[in-house]
């Protein structure tokens, strides 16, 4: 099959690779499908994914049949424009770009104008009859060549740049002359040939391979994997590269280029955005050099700014703009992300993607699109990145509360942030890993600081629009994000920032928001999230088109309340020894915990009884009549023991025992392994009226709230950390047998369910077994993981990041399962146990319950139902909808 797919000038490729971004990459794929549906662009070729991946496989030089390709290539470019590379009289120049299957910023991303030489500038020169515009195109040519190809830094171009101006007295680039430029390219030449001890290269075919090599290359660059690991972005894709013909936008006033979105993609809002620039070339608006303008009148006006819109300035080629737009949009069906330059008047496209977006822009647009006809309920729900919710379930900035404001910039991304200012990427990750809450502040931002970026809980910056690296990146990672706050300067010698009469050092409170682009000194409050309108719509129809229910782990009336509030439909996990460690029984506890016989013990439980009678009262009230699953203590008794000096003696006080005798109790206590000691059911099978206490507790708090209220819960008794049929049959006995004495006590019966945690491999084997005692499982992938992959949850943090970067694990196991190898057990414990009881409840309630992966594992799965912490519920309902669909 082939590997180079050549597009514009009329091409059609029956071959639906063409358009696969997989084979041709995102660029590549839209680049073809514009030019299919008749859109301008300007003609070009696209070298496949497959061949990034096999050049950096086999390392070493490029095949001769690729050569041959890329040659044949070229000629359908040359003969579209009618110009022809390396020609001295009428030269074709090309941009190189890279594109992968997704948008990556942490890639090479562009040459242009390549294809200049000291020959082929002059031909430049005489058919654009723009000596000046010629000779910029060339020094900017050697520049971004320079730094993205031949690693010259870029840095000793500006200071050039900067040297020259201040010798000639200039302030702005535009005031160089044609024999400035001139002069520059000989320098920038000389810089090069410093540097790298060789030519620039003259020769435009070593030019184009080098450039070609540069983006295979840039595949495995750092910044390139920091990017794949943080998006999980699998490192076998590889890249397609892109070589098209030139357009310049900045061929004089009647020429542009500039950015824009089919929709707002900061709030959904359908209304076009974007920037643009006259007499400019693309990287301008981007990199924040000059100040891009308005696209349209209205945004202009809302703005309050001066310079005309492209709306007012160029009204033809706006209006032939807005039609390609909306064209896009109805053909994609989605907002559009789209590049444009016109040309002496003449609009050309150089890409369109589906535009990246905040989580409240994509469920705007995500509902709206339903409204207006352009997708259905179905696509809508397949739209909207259930991870990308949390944004959303999130507090903003309270407008009711004081803010001691220090200036404005563009709002690039939205939520609040407050935290520290950092004025670095790195000294953001160390700060963040250590618990700090860090505002990023920086002139502007790169790929390198993607790290910092990630750390940091806000991205502020002082150059930069809407569309700048900064701007893009934080919208994609969820970050509120400031950009362009013309007003700040930093020092990064004494480490400080102004802003107008105010400075601040680096460690001082700093509060963005993201929304407005409103800075503030000091820590602003928030309010709750907005649970109705869109959010509400998305989630109704997700309910509708999800089999698995979604139930949430809780344990306190006001997390309960609030998981009700995100949609939960029951409690999947309890944790009863969260109950516990409240101050008023905690010595309660440890008076059970340190008695030296049965007895003793009962006397404890006695004090307990009405407290946890209490708790679960509360669960029940609130819950209403849905299900609520509790599970008896489950962690090793001395977690509960008194700590240090103080505690042992307030406690000898409390319950008048020794502290010498306390410390001893303590230390028979001791474990070598305790999360594979002395707990979970082992603990209701060496002391059964623990148990006992906790089943009556259970079922004297469900009859008064059926009396109380009509309403009968339905407690589900969970058995947790089970590994044999006879654990089971032991412990469910002590449950049964308490709940009759209960029921007979208060003259009333309740339904009920004993079920188990399937947390052990053992337990997923003999599951078969064990569903002739269980009534429901409930799979705990937390300690599943933790004994399947005998990794301990609480140490693996210091080596699983590594095992990650190298690829061992795909995620991190303890966030996402892995399906793969637990997944096995997970598959073979719900099949065994339905073999033997057909109508046995499956759900899952590890961290994993939470995670859209594994949500989807668990449809495939067949279970009935997951359970996930209070603000993941809605992440789940969506998830659960996706994984349905
Ligand atoms: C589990 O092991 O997955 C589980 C839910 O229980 P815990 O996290 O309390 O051990
Ligand atoms: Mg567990």
């Amino acid at each position: 099959s082939r590997q180079v797919y050549t597009f514009g000038g009329g091409v059609k490729h029956d071959d639906p690779r063409s358009r696969d971004k997989v084979i041709t990459g995102g660029k590549g794929a839209n680049l073809a499908e514009m030019a299919g549906i008749g859109l301008p662009v300007p003609p070009g070729f696209t070298i496949t994914t497959e061949e990034c991946v096999k050049y950096l496989a086999e390392g070493g030089d490029f095949s001769d049949a690729l050569r041959a390709d890329v040659a044949e290539a070229l000629t359908h470019i040359e003969k579209t424009v009618g110009k022809s590379f390396g020609s001295a009289a009428d030269p074709l120049l090309v941009s190189v770009r890279s594109g992968a299957r997704v948008s990556m910023p942490g890639m090479m991303d562009t040459v242009l104008n390549l294809g200049l030489n000291d020959e082929t500038v002059e031909g430049l020169s005489a058919t654009s009859g723009d000596e000046r515009f010629a000779w910029d195109s060339y020094r900017r040519f050697i520049q971004m060549y320079s730094d993205v190809v031949l690693g010259v830094e870029h840095h000793l171009f500006e200071e050039a740049l900067e040297i020259a101006k201040e010798d000639n007295g200039y302030l702005n680039d535009v005031e160089m002359t044609a024999d400035n430029w001139r002069a520059i390219v000989r320098q920038y030449k000389g810089i090069v040939e410093s540097e790298l001890g060789h030519a620039f290269p003259q020769d435009v075919n070593e030019q184009l391979w080098g450039a070609i090599r540069a983006v295979f290359d840039s595949w495995d660059s750092d910044r390139a994997k920091v990017y794949r690991r943080l998006n999980d972005i699998p490192g076998d894709w590889g890249t397609a590269v892109n070589v098209q013909a030139m357009v310049f936008g900045n061929m004089g006033e009647t020429s542009a280029t500039g950015v824009a979105f089919t929709r707002d993609p900061a709030t959904g809002e359908k209304a076009y955005y974007g920037e643009w620039l006259v007499n400019a070339q693309g990287e301008d608006v981007v990199a924040g050099i000059r100040t891009p303008q308005y696209l349209t009148k209205a945004a202009r006006e809302r703005a309050g700014a001066k310079p005309l819109s492209m709306e007012e300035a160029m009204p033809a080629a706006y209006g032939e703009l807005a039609a390609v737009f909306e064209l896009l949009e109805k053909h994609y069906r989605d907002m559009q992300d789209i590049e444009f330059t016109v040309e002496r008047g003449k609009l050309w496209m150089l890409q369109t993607r589906s535009g990246k977006r905040t989580a409240k822009a994509a469920l705007k647009m995500a509902v709206d699109m339903v409204g207006e006809g352009l997708i259905d309920e179905q696509t809508a729900i397949k739209r909207v990145d259930p991870m990308a919710l949390d944004q959303l379930l999130h507090p903003t900035l309270d407008p009711k509360a004081p803010r001691d404001l220090l200036g404005r910039g563009l709002p690039a991304s939205p939520g609040a942030a407050s935290g520290s200012i950092v004025l670095d990427a790195d000294t953001a990750e160390k700060r963040a890993e250590m618990g700090e809450a860090v505002i990023l502040v920086r002139v502007e931002t790169s790929p390198e600081d993607i790290h910092g970026m990630h750390a940091a809980k806000g991205i502020l910056t002082a150059r930069g629009g809407m569309t700048s690296h900064a701007a893009v990146v934080a919208r994609g990672m969820g970050r509120p994000c400031v950009s362009g706050a013309s007003g700040l300067s930093i020092d990064m010698k004494t480490r400080t920032l102004r802003m107008g009469n105010r400075e601040l050092k680096e460690g001082d409170i700093l509060t963005l928001d993201g929304a407005s682009g409103d800075i503030m000194a000091g820590e602003v409050p928030t309010i709750e999230p907005e649970l109705a309108g869109d959010f509400a719509t998305l989630m109704e129809w997700a309910d509708k088109h999800r089999r698995m229910k979604v139930r949430t782990n809780a344990e306190t009336p006001a997390d309960c309340r609030m998981a009700r509030q995100f949609g939960a439909e029951g409690i999947g996990l309890c944790r009863t020894e969260h109950m516990f460690f409240d101050a008023n029984r905690i010595s309660s506890v440890r008076q059970m915990i340190l008695a030296e016989d049965e007895a003793g013990r009962r006397a404890a439980l006695e004090k307990l009884l009405p407290e946890q009678r209490a708790d679960f009262h509360a669960i029940f009230d609130v819950m209403a009549g849905l299900p609520v699953t509790i599970r008896l203590l489950d962690p090793p008794l001395h977690e509960f023991l008194p700590h240090g000096d103080e505690e042992f003696a307030e406690l000898s006080e409390a319950i008048g025992i020794g502290v010498a005798t306390l410390k001893r109790r303590a230390d028979e206590l001791h474990e070598f392994n305790p999360m594979l000691g002395h707990r979970g059911c082992r603990l209701g099978i060496t002391f059964p009226e623990i148990y006992e206490m906790q089943a009556r507790a259970i079922f004297e708090a469900a009859c008064d709230v059926a009396d109380a209220s009509g309403e009968a819960p339905v407690p589900e008794v969970m058995i947790p950390l089970v590994a044999t049929k006879r654990e089971l049959q032991i412990l469910k006995k002590v449950v049964d047998d308490t709940a009759a004495k209960v029921f007979a006590e208060k003259g009333r019966t309740l339904e009920y369910m004993v079920g188990t945690m399937i947390e052990l491999p053992r337990a997923a084997l003999m599951a078969a077994e064990i569903a002739e005692e269980a009534k429901f499982f409930s799979f705990g992938t937390n300690d599943l993981t933790q004994t399947t992959l005998g990794v301990s949850r609480d140490d693996a943090a210091r080596f699983l990041s590594p095992y990650v970067e190298k690829g061992i694990y795909p995620r991190d196991p303890f966030v996402s399962l892995d399906i793969e190898g637990v997944g096995q057990l997970v598959t073979m414990g719900a099949e065994r146990g339905r073999a033997t009881r057909a109508d046995l409840k499956l759900g899952i309630c590890g961290e994993h319950g939470g995670d859209p992966a594994s949500i989807a594992f668990c449809e495939k799965t067949g279970l009935d139902y997951v359970s996930a912490s209070p603000y993941r519920v809605p992440i789940a309902r969506l998830a659960a909808a996706q994984a349905a669909l």
